[in-house]
């Protein structure tokens, strides 16, 4: 894919003079992380990663991508209503994945109290990355959906900015033009806010659960700040505040520090490590009100990998969105090759497949916040563990991407600039809120690029593998 930066690669000089503006411009639009060294303090920031140029997409794919997200967002919205299908789905994963089991636990046990939440908010990223075909087609393949706590949506609305004044520096205004405008913050701000009133109470705010390690704290503030700015307050709390200081009334509302709450907006608890004893006591009772989630923990359980994979058996997309055949055509067109590894004749084929060519599959525990796919030599050995036992059907197997690279130059703190090959993910945020059983907003609002060098497999930002940057439509 060209962009026509080959040449402006090969001049160091010109390269370390454009990356020096590059990150100041970043510092000055706020494209800021707080270091390793002091994860819980604003004293010492530091700019996120990203790349020196937008890298190419082609046009019609990133299309393809906002033009699927509505139908992604109902899907997300269809399953987590669908008690029957999430536990038949979940039911092997379970049973020897104790973190999926510890919210599918959560999850009947609001179910068996009666829900009391009527008010349903979706704040979505579908990722993707561009399959380069053996006829030098590209194609849009998913590569997977997160319903929690999906992140960057803030600073990627302040790196178009960036990008434009690099390429303003080189007196490309033509190219500088071709940046999309991008802010996703405020779109998801809008669903937030959307939830809160249809909540109706006007007193009421925004419970943030945040963690009290939070590099990524900027990113969150942008949100933050647009409800502030729209007269709705947040207070950031962790999980242990909950549990001491949060509490239901009979009605089942929630209160913190006696303040009611009207949405509480996840922004931990995708991973073992986020709970204590304690924190999950905390979010049983979050669950319990009839706040607003965001997510429900239907809805996290509805972004689980095994969910992904059992979205992509034949009949399954048709009986969850009935009547719907335009949307499930576009839905699927995006599915890469997904495979269970439930104990039978089904997974055994997949296993055998995978051990003969290993470098076309990836092998993925329940577990989200990147790092812990296992790809090549690791995936045949984890295969070869995993085959005779129950343990493999917390996993599921997946054909690998695979995207044809392009040459950038990354830019991160502390270390020189780097020209390498790369390859990148696109994701779309989406946002929804329906109220009883009627939709009232459906919508994208934005995406992110995310940018890597190919020797990694796998890993996001936060995981410090890949960096922040734009779409350059091609
Ligand atoms: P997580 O929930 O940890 O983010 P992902 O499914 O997004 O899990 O995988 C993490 C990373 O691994 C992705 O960002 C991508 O770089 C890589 N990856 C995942 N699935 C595939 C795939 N099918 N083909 C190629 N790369 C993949
Ligand atoms: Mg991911």
């Amino acid at each position: 894919m060209a962009t026509g930066w080959g040449s402006l690669l090969q001049d160091e000089q010109q390269l370390e003079e454009l990356a020096r503006q590059a990150v100041d411009r970043a510092l000055a639009e706020g494209v800021l992380l707080r270091t390793s060294q002091a994860p819980s303090s604003s004293h010492v920031v530091s700019y996120a990663p990203f790349t020196l140029f937008p890298s190419p997409v082609p046009s019609a794919l990133l299309e393809q991508a906002y033009a699927v997200q509505a139908d992604f967002n109902l899907l997300v919205d269809a399953v987590s209503q669908n008690a029957v299908f999430l536990e038949q789905t979940l039911s092997s994963t379970i049973k020897r994945d104790s973190f999926t089991a510890r919210l599918f636990d959560i999850h009947k046990q609001v179910l068996k109290e009666g829900i009391a939440q009527t008010v349903f908010l979706g704040l979505n990223r579908s990722d993707y990355m561009f399959q380069c075909n053996p006829d030098g087609t590209t194609a849009l393949k998913q590569i997977e959906i997160n319903t929690i706590s999906a992140s960057f949506g803030g600073l990627a609305s302040r790196t178009p900015a960036v990008h434009r004044h690099v390429l303003s520096v080189l007196g490309k205004t033509k190219e500088a033009a071709k940046i999309l405008s991008n802010n996703p913050s405020k779109g998801l701000a809008m669903g937030i806010a959307k939830a809160w009133e249809l909540y109706g109470s006007a007193n009421a705010q925004v419970l943030l659960i945040a963690q009290e390690k939070e590099r990524n704290i900027f990113d969150q503030r942008a949100i933050e700040n647009e409800l502030l700015a729209r007269n709705i307050h947040v207070i950031r709390r962790r999980f242990e505040d909950v549990s001491e200081k949060g509490s239901l009334d009979q009605d089942r509302r929630l209160f913190m520090d006696g303040q009611e709450v009207a949405v509480v907006y996840f922004r931990d608890g995708y991973m073992p490590g986020h709970y204590s004893l304690q924190n999950w006591e905390a979010r049983l009772l979050l669950e319990r009100s009839c706040a607003v989630k965001c997510p429900d923990i239907a809805t996290q359980l509805a972004g689980t990998k095994k969910v992904q994979q059992e979205l992509s058996r034949a009949g399954v997309l048709e009986s969850l969105l009935p009547g719907q055949p335009e949307a499930v055509a576009r839905l699927r067109a995006t599915f890469a090759g997904l495979y269970s590894l439930d104990l039978g004749e089904e997974g055994d084929q997949a296993i055998t497949k995978a051990i003969a060519a290993p470098s076309c599959f990836v092998l993925k525990p329940q577990r989200e916040g990147g790092g812990n796919n296992l790809y090549g030599e690791e995936m045949v050995q984890a295969l070869e563990r995993l085959r005779d036992s129950e343990e493999r059907a917390s996993y599921i197997l997946m054909e690998k991407i695979e995207p044809e690279p392009f040459r950038n130059c990354l830019l991160r703190p502390g270390s020189p600039a780097r020209v390498i090959q790369c390859i990148s993910e696109l994701g779309i945020f989406g946002v929804y809120v329906r109220e009883g059983k009627t939709l009232v907003m459906n919508k994208h609002v934005g995406h992110l690029l995310r940018t890597k060098a190919i020797e990694h497999a796998d890993g996001g930002v936060a995981a410090g593998v890949a960096v922040l940057d734009n779409p350059y439509p091609v």
